[in-house]
C-alpha cells in the first residue's frame, strides 16, 4: 500500500527576504508547519540587515514582518550555524522532509583588470558589509584618503554607495551607519566620486527614486555632461521604459545645474575601466581610449554578485544560480532568492517569487511516497552530540537589544559588529 507523506518538517538555509518570505509563503498555507531557519551569521535578515542602505530605514521595515513570523511557536530560527560548514547540508536532508538553499551569492564579481588587488580597492559586498556591520568586513578600513573615488557600475549599490560616501552626519542621524564607517567617511577627503559605466545613460541600471535621492544631498553637485544624453529615449531602450524615461528627466536636470557643492558626482558614462594604476596603492583608474587616468585613491566595484557554489552541488552557472527548476534543485531540496534566479531584484521581487518556491514545494509533496522525517528533535540531538548551540530568537533579540541600548540619540541601533560581541551579547 502507498503511504503518503504527511510533509512536517523543513529547513530553510539563510535568514534574509528569500529565506523568510519563503517561511511566511509555506506557514500561511500549511500553519502545521515545522520550520527551523538556519543562518551563518548570530543575526537573522540577511540583505535587509546588512545591503540595504543606513539611511534607507523605510526599507529595513521589512524586518518587523520577519518578528512577526519568529513569533509563531512552529518557526525556529537558528543563527551562528554554517551549513556546508560545520553543519553538513546532508544532515539537513536527513531530518528535514524538504530544505531550501536561500543563501544568495556571497562574492563579488570581479573587474578581472590589472591593479585589483592593490589596497584601495575593493569589491561592494565588502563596502558594504564594512559600513553596514557585517562582522566579517568589519575591519576592512578602507583608503579614503584621497579626493577622488570611482565607483565601477551604475546599478542601486553603486548609488547607495555614493551617497552614504557623501552624506553629512546631520542627513545620516536618522541611519543605522556603523560609527566605525562613520567616522572613517566624515574623516575622508572625498571631493570627487565617479560613478563608472561601461554603457550609455538609457542602460544605466539605478532606478529613478535613487538617482532623484542623489540630487537632493547637501553637500553634492551631480555632474552630468549633456551631450552624453538623447534628448529622448531613443526606439531601441528596453526594460522598463517608465523608469528609463524618468532617469533621463533626471539626468538632464542634473545637466543643467551649475551649484557649487563641496563633492561633485560625476556620472562616467560608455567608460570601461582597463587597469587600476599605482605603485602600493590605488592612485589612479585608467579608462579605455581616455587621454589621462582619473586621479582616485579608491575603487569601489559595483558590478554585481555570485557564489562559489554550495557544497557538492552542482556549479553554479554564469549568472550566478545554483541550477534548478523553478526553485527545484533537486526531490526534495529547493532554493529562492539570489541563489535561484541571480543577484538582482529588490525585497518585493523575493516576496512573489518565495511564494511561487512555496507553491511548488508543496505540490510536489501533494502526494509523496517518501517515508517522513524526523525534524527538529533529531537535529537538536545532532547539535548536542557536536556541541553546537545555535542563536536563537532569543538570543538574536539580546543582541537586538544591546544595539538598541547603544544608539545615539536619533538612530535606530548601533550594530554590533564584531563575531566575539554579537555572541557575547546573545549569552548575556
Ligand atoms: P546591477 O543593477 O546589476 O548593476 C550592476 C552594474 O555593474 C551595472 O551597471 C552593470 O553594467 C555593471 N557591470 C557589470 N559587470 C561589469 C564589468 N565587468 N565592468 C563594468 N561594469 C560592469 O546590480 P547591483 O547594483 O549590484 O544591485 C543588485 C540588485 O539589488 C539590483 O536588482 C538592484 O536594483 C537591487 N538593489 C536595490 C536597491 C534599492 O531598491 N534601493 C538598492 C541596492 C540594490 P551593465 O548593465 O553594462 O552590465
Amino acid at each position: 500500500m502507498r503511504t503518503v507523506t504527511v510533509l512536517q518538517h523543513i529547513a530553510i538555509v539563510g535568514s534574509g527576504p528569500a529565506g523568510l518570505f519563503t517561511a511566511d509563503a509555506l506557514i500561511r498555507q500549511r500553519p502545521e508547519l515545522k520550520i527551523d531557519v538556519f543562518e551563518r551569521l548570530p543575526t537573522p535578515y540577511g540583505l535587509a540587515r546588512f545591503g540595504v542602505a543606513p539611511d534607507h530605514q523605510g526599507t529595513k521595515a521589512i524586518t518587523r514582518q520577519f518578528d512577526r513570523l519568529f513569533g509563531n511557536p512552529n518557526i525556529r530560527f537558528l543563527g551562528d550555524l554554517a551549513v556546508g560548514e560545520m553543519l553538513p547540508l546532508a544532515v539537513l536532508r536527513d531530518y528535514y522532509d524538504a530544505v531550501v538553499l536561500a543563501v544568495g551569492a556571497h562574492q563579488d564579481r570581479r573587474l578581472g583588470i590589472p591593479g585589483e588587488a592593490l589596497p584601495g580597492v575593493y569589491g561592494s559586498m565588502a563596502f558594504v558589509g564594512w559600513y553596514n556591520g557585517h562582522p566579517d568586513f568589519t575591519g576592512l578600513s578602507p583608503l579614503l584618503d584621497m579626493p577622488g573615488v570611482a565607483i565601477v557600475g551604475q546599478g542601486n549599490v553603486a548609488v547607495d554607495i555614493a551617497r552614504v560616501l557623501s552624506k553629512t552626519p546631520a542627513e545620516m542621524a536618522a541611519a543605522d551607519l556603523c560609527a566605525h564607517a562613520a567616522g572613517s567617511i566624515q574623516a575622508a577627503a572625498i571631493r570627487d566620486i565617479y560613478l563608472i559605466g561601461r554603457r550609455g545613460p538609457i542602460e544605466a541600471s539605478f532606478t529613478s527614486a535613487e538617482l532623484a535621492e542623489l540630487g537632493k544631498l547637501e553637500r553634492v553637485r551631480p555632474v552630468v555632461n549633456k551631450a552624453d544624453l538623447p534628448e529622448s529615449l531613443p526606439e531601441t531602450a528596453s526594460g522598463d521604459l517608465k523608469i528609463k524615461e524618468r532617469n533621463l528627466q533626471l539626468l538632464h536636470d542634473y545637466a543643467a545645474r551649475s551649484d557649487d557643492k563641496p563633492i561633485r558626482l560625476h556620472f562616467v558614462f560608455h567608460s570601461t575601466p582597463d587597469a587600476i594604476l599605482g605603485e602600493s596603492r590605488a592612485e589612479a583608474l585608467q579608462i579605455r581610449n581616455a587621454a589621462t587616468p582619473l586621479p582616485v585613491g579608491t575603487v569601489i566595484s559595483a558590478i554585481g554578485y555570485g557564489t562559489a557554489g554550495f557544497g557538492d552541488l552542482p556549479a553554479p552557472d554564469a549568472a550566478g544560480r545554483l541550477p534548478n527548476q523553478d526553485g527545484q534543485i533537486a526531490p526534495g531540496l529547493y532554493t529562492a532568492g539570489w541563489a535561484k534566479r541571480g543577484p538582482s531584484g529588490t525585497i518585493p521581487t523575493n516576496r512573489s517569487e518565495a511564494k511561487s518556491v512555496a507553491d511548488k514545494l508543496l505540490a510536489d509533496f501533494a502526494d509523496d511516497a517518501a517515508p517522513a522525517k524526523p525534524g527538529s528533535a533529531a537535529l537538536d540531538g545532532w547539535l548536542n552530540g557536536k556541541g553546537l548551540q545555535a542563536v536563537d530568537y532569543a538570543a538574536w533579540k539580546r543582541i537586538e537589544a544591546a544595539e538598541t541600548a547603544a544608539a545615539r540619540p536619533g538612530a535606530p541601533r548601533e550594530k554590533l559588529a564584531e563575531w566575539a560581541a554579537l555572541r557575547k551579547a546573545a549569552q548575556e
